[in-house]
């Protein structure tokens, strides 16, 4: 999914009702004892030589692979049974952006980092993604595998590999993160989006200090105690770093699940999700638990891909389903599986924002309630109309006037005039959807709001990118200041 326009902030965001979900994964029982072990066996075959090399794993210098190498192998391996799909980048005539593969998980493996890198490993040279790579590695640790985990929820692992490498950087320890101020650990999160993923683990630290004098528990129980740790995070920390016989299951488990059993049912149903940690369990070698854990979420990472899947060398392609059925010709393409969640069950949100600056080119911002979607991030003071429906923007001007100034009230504001931007923005997250009328007002002397009620701060844009702020945002401060670097430029930067 194009990240500049389309922000898909799953984990903040409450879930929509459930879908009705189709019997046939009520219905199914699970696999057999054989073909587990068949299943068990051509994973961990298969992981032991084609693993990626990554930072958080121990690995020394180069680390991963170009996205133009995967997606050059995906165009090659393309199958008959998989039409070719339109990206909705080609679809919508925009320049081709990264794909957000969500749930994306690298792992640790303590068992096989002593062979070297593979051949095919080396870094090509046109991965502008992937960062100086200076000589030298990182220790493996549970806390450097619980930062990765955290960044790879929702970001590419090719521009995690900087991130995590600088994070490590700054803050080397539990200890080091927990010191540290919000302010800091959002501007090392800059960039990376999501931000209630950095706010949390930064919880998480000062909670592990304070309860568990900075070393991470090693039990699933445990670490389900630590804020912001879920049941994936706990199992991929307790099963990687600690070996635990842990199951885990994200969005790249959900599809290879989905697909080797053919199962009915969309990729964030509830139903499927249940289901898909029974098979986890089911499946899981407690001999090799790590391995076998990296094993599954690396094949969903880089063979069972979303759109382009690499069936022509995938190890599980005998026991696919999936494979069967669109070899046969009973689906059209094995990305039948899991089935498209409906886009349209999206909330609708209609807001009003007041942008203004002062002379100084400082703009008033506020910061989110310290919970719920993009929780604690910066924006400008809103209010939401009520309905659902986009409207003229002469319409949402003559309702939304008075109570924007009446808003700007509360911060000392009085009688400022207020101008409407031309179109009104939209932005979308994977459950909700908000249009946004901008009215942008100049505050020519700042000490009119002396008498502000509420947390507002002035910053400049580039004051504000500093610190780390959504797309949303940066989309707003955009449509304001059209000549402002745009969210890509500003993480080019970054890196
Ligand atoms: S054969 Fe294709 S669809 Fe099936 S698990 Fe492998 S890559 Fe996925």
């Amino acid at each position: 999914m194009p990240e500049v326009e389309l922000e898909v902030e799953v984990e903040e965001v409450e879930e929509e009702e459930e879908a009705a979900v189709p019997e046939e994964v009520e219905g199914f029982a699970g696999w057999s004892g054989s073909k587990l072990e068949e299943i068990r066996e051509a994973l961990l075959t298969w992981y032991a030589h084609a693993r990626r090399r990554l930072p958080w794993r121990g690995d020394p210098p180069p680390w991963s692979e170009s996205k133009a190498k995967l997606r050059s192998e995906a165009r090659v391996e393309q199958k008959p049974c998989m039409p070719k799909q339109r990206s909705l980048s080609s679809f919508f005539g925009l320049k081709a952006a990264p794909r957000t593969h969500s749930g994306e998980v690298q792992i640790i493996d303590l068992e096989d980092i002593s062979q070297g890198p593979p051949a095919d490993c080396a870094l090509s040279r046109d991965s502008e993604d992937v960062p100086s790579q200076a000589a030298r590695s990182f220790p493996q640790s549970a806390y450097g595998v619980w930062v990765s985990e955290v960044m790879l929820q929702q970001t590419q692992v090719e521009v995690v590999i900087g991130y995590w490498t600088r994070w490590m950087e700054r803050f080397p320890t539990i200890e080091a993160l927990a010191t540290a101020s919000a302010d800091e650990v959002n501007a090392a999160w800059a960039g990376l989006g999501y931000y209630g993923r950095a706010r949390r683990l930064h919880e998480g630290a000062q909670h592990v200090i304070k309860k568990h004098g900075g070393l991470l528990p090693q039990s699933c129980h445990e670490l389900l105690r630590i804020p912001g740790i879920g049941p994936y995070t706990a199992g991929a920390i307790a099963s990687i770093a600690f070996h635990q016989p842990a199951a885990v299951v994200d969005g790249n488990v959900v599809r290879v699940f989905s697909r080797i059993a053919a199962l009915k049912g969309h990729a964030k149903s509830t139903a499927l999700c249940k289901l898909c940690w029974r098979l986890a369990e089911d499946l899981l070698d407690p001999k090799q638990p790590a391995a076998f854990n990296q094993a599954l979420m690396e094949l969903g990472a880089t063979v069972c891909t979303p759109l382009a899947p690499h069936c022509g060398r995938c190890p599980l392609q005998r026991a696919c389903k999936a494979y069967q059925l669109a070899a046969e010709g009973t689906v059209a393409s094995v990305t039948c599986f899991p089935a498209k969640y409906d886009q349209k069950h999206r909330r609708q949100r209609v807001l009003a924002l007041a942008a203004v600056a002062d002379a100084s080119g400082a703009w008033m911002l506020v910061r989110r309630p310290p919970h719920g979607l993009l929780a604690g991030q910066l924006e400008f003071p809103a209010i939401q109309l009520p309905g659902e429906e986009r409207r003229e923007m002469q319409e949402a001007s003559a309702e939304v006037m008075l109570h924007l100034q009446e808003m700007l009230g509360n911060f000392g504001i009085q009688g400022l005039t207020l101008t409407p931007l031309s179109a009104p923005i939209e932005h979308v997250f994977s459950h909700e959807h908000h249009t946004m009328y901008v009215f942008r007002g100049c505050l020519p002397d700042r000490g009119l709001c002396s008498q502000s009620t509420r947390d507002a701060l002035w910053l400049t844009p580039h004051e504000a990118q500093k610190s780390g702020i959504t797309s949303g945002l940066q989309k707003v401060l955009h449509a304001l200041l059209p000549a402002l670097p745009t969210k890509r430029a500003a993480k080019r930067q970054k890196r």
